[in-house]
């Protein structure tokens, strides 16, 4: 059945209205797809229990009952970093191989009452830590465009979230965003990757990276898919203290909506060192295409974004540093049987728990925490993300402002996994994210679109970019963008 790669909320729900399709025989459809494409190694744990019990429910809400909610029957994937009661939950990292929580994040619950299925939990890189999904104990996970000898990689670190939502085993996904880690592997899976506004989305049991950039992101097939997620799970929660105070208005997707009264930046900064000639093009591309469609696209300039990756990997190993402090063996989460003294413990059970990615991160963390280094890294450090907030800020409040800003994700396709694994270009991971990172830091919306196929035959995708609560507008030009271009689905491809 192709369509499982295709299929959207809406038509999901038709089928079940008209019993072309129930909520249960399509959860097993979509457990089916799971296992064929195993060897893509999208899920560290299939939830087939929990699936086959909730969409039981939805399918008696559907003709029993007759009040469905807006999620009936629609399957979900949780990033494997986000808590789920009685599911093991373990980021992908040996630390938490055998963590099973108590509590469910809130998302997930949100997502849950709100009628969804969970098929299982994602695969990521250890703790979110990376871009490509190489980086976790259970394997790599594979980019579905290339899964041949020579295979490329899924992008990340919630690349399990963008495989299962691509190859059609679940409608969407959940993966965490702190420097670009849903958009860039929707980009490089041919999906959408919604990053929302930072505290509109509860964080509450999403295991912390970076706790002042980290929001639940989005993985959908389209944009109306992910505008309908978004409405189930944003808002205010008393369990996480950067929520939003104020109730979430829903937001409606609009065929007929006016683009020329848009007005599109496009930051000259943007076009960066490494960018390949085809993301160059299709970027250009993009742009006259919204000038056709009315709206005005003009040059912008944001003029600290060459900064950007020097900042994040500061302020990201410093959290990481502290975050990282509450593994120690003692409480919960792996202990080695050092029984020499306690401070012994705490240092074999780091040692053999962290891969050296995260070990690295916490041992920079800590060096720029030193007393005598905190003013000269850490403060100039959050000086300077004040600075491309500020940036945004001109642009979208500014004189002669504009609504959005359009760039690319990435900087290229998806790379193959024995370059990008090998020593020198996993020092090039941040450098993958020099589009996404800014967005992080400013606290903005964002939200990746699949635009074409390269060369090489795998997805290229570009970025909007919008200011603080700007997700109704984004999603809307986001939605012309993906009109215009009718990217195919994988199977479509095929
Ligand atoms: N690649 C970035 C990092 O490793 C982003 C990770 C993320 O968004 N979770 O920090």
């Amino acid at each position: 059945m192709n369509k499982l790669t295709s299929y959207t909320l809406k038509e999901i729900h038709k089928a079940y209205r008209e019993k072309l399709l129930t909520p249960t025989s399509f959860v097993d459809l979509c457990l089916q797809r799971a296992k064929q494409k195993r060897e893509l190694n999208a899920f560290i744990t299939l939830t087939e229990d929990v699936a086959e019990d909730q969409s039981v429910e939805s399918e008696k809400r559907f003709y029993i009952d007759k009040q469905t909610k807006p999620l009936d029957g629609i399957t979900i994937a949780m990033k494997d970093n986000f808590c789920t009661k009685n599911i093991r939950t373990t980021c992908a990292s040996k630390m938490l191989k055998n963590f099973v929580p108590a509590y469910d994040a809130t998302v997930y619950s949100k997502l849950v009452s709100s009628g969804a299925c969970l098929i299982g939990k994602s695969n990521l890189d250890e703790f979110a830590m990376g871009a490509g999904t190489i980086d976790s104990i259970f394997g790599p996970t594979r980019n579905p465009w290339s899964d041949g000898e020579d295979w490329r990689i899924a992008g990340g670190s919630s690349g399990g979230s963008a495989v299962a939502v691509s190859t059609g085993a679940c409608v969407a996904a959940i993966g965490s965003d702190t420097g670009g880690s849903t958009r860039n592997p929707a980009a490089l899976c041919g999906i959408v990757g919604l990053k929302p506004t930072y505290g509109l989305v509860s964080r509450y049991g999403l295991i912390p990276l970076v706790n002042s950039m980290d929001v639940p992101g989005i993985l959908t097939r389209t944009i109306e898919d992910a505008a309908n997620i978004l409405n189930c799970v944003a808002g205010p929660d008393e369990l996480d203290s950067t929520t939003m105070k104020q109730d979430f208005s829903p937001i409606s997707i609009n065929d007929d909506f006016d683009m020329s009264k848009i007005k599109i930046g496009i930051p000259n900064e943007y076009h960066c060192q490494g960018m390949d000639q085809e993301v160059i093009d299709t970027w250009r591309q993009v742009a006259d295409l919204l000038e056709n469609e009315k709206a005005s696209v003009k040059t912008v300039s944001l003029p600290n974004t060459s900064v950007s990756i020097a900042v994040y990997s500061i302020l990201n190993q410093c959290e990481v540093a502290s975050n990282m402090a509450r593994y120690d063996g003692l409480e919960y989460g792996l202990r080695t049987d050092a029984d020499y003294s306690t401070e012994e413990l705490y240092a074999t059970t780091r040692c053999e728990g962290f891969n050296n990615v995260v070990r690295s991160r916490i041992f920079t963390g800590n060096y720029f925490l030193l007393t005598r280094n905190y003013e000269k890294y850490f403060v100039k450090a959050l000086k300077l993300r004040r600075m491309i907030s500020n940036d945004f800020n001109n642009v979208f409040y500014g004189t002669d402002s504009v609504h959005c800003l359009l760039t690319p994700t990435t900087l290229s396709d998806a790379p193959l996994y024995k370059d990008f694994s090998s020593k020198h270009n996993r020092d090039q991971c941040a450098f993958q994210d020099y589009c996404t990172q800014p967005a992080n830091m400013a606290g903005i919306p964002a939200v990746s679109i699949p635009i074409r196929l390269s060369k090489n035959k795998l997805p290229l995708s570009l970025q909007l970019m919008g200011p603080c609560l700007s997700e109704e507008l984004l999603l809307n030009v986001a939605r012309r963008i993906e009109n215009i271009v009718n990217f195919p689905s994988l199977d479509k491809a095929e």
